[in-house]
């Protein structure tokens, strides 16, 4: 197959979709070795989930058949430039490539904005809309330190460095 026939598959998906009651026209389908290997498409409303976008949904997918939370060596096909929210889940599952069709500025066009959200990503943290405030440091202090006597024992401190970029979840 090539990269074209996987995007019409999710162009299917996200066709089918507006038939649902979600009626958004996103999806997305996860390919690995040729093959298709997890579909999606934007379900926040079927399935009560605000994270439920046609990515995510498909990520999940792959996962789950499988076996694994990681996804390296996989292509992923998104008939629209990711949103933040994707961005961060392709990133944590390694995807290696990503293949879209519209972009963020043509979701702008038919009503669907993440402009505001790439701006709150983008400011820092104290300037965000989102009220944080930062408490229990010394109790997460200490789960730091438990998981550094037993996380560590357990699954080994070298594979799962933070600072590799992809600490396990
Ligand atoms: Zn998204």
């Amino acid at each position: 197959m090539t990269p074209e026939k996987f995007m019409a598959r999710a162009i299917e998906i996200g066709r089918a979709g507006l038939r649902t009651k979600d009626a958004r026209p996103f999806a997305a389908v996860v390919v690995k070795h040729g093959k298709i290997v997890g579909e999606g498409r934007s379900q926040q409303k079927t399935l009560l989930d605000p994270t439920a976008h046609g990515e995510i949904v498909a990520i999940r997918e792959a996962c789950g058949r499988l076996g694994t939370a990681d996804l390296s060596g996989c292509e992923l096909y998104t008939t629209c430039e990711p949103c933040p929210l994707c961005v961060s889940a392709i990133w944590w599952a390694k995807i290696s490539k990503m293949y879209y069709a519209h972009t963020q500025e043509d979701c702008e066009r038919i009503g669907f904005s993440t402009k505001a959200l790439v701006d709150e990503v983008r400011r820092p943290r104290a300037s965000r809309k989102l009220p944080s405030e930062r408490i229990c440091v010394g109790e997460a202090e200490m789960l730091f330190q438990e998981w550094a006597a037993e996380g560590m024992r357990i699954h080994g401190a070298a594979a799962q460095s933070p600072s590799s970029g992809y600490p396990h979840r």
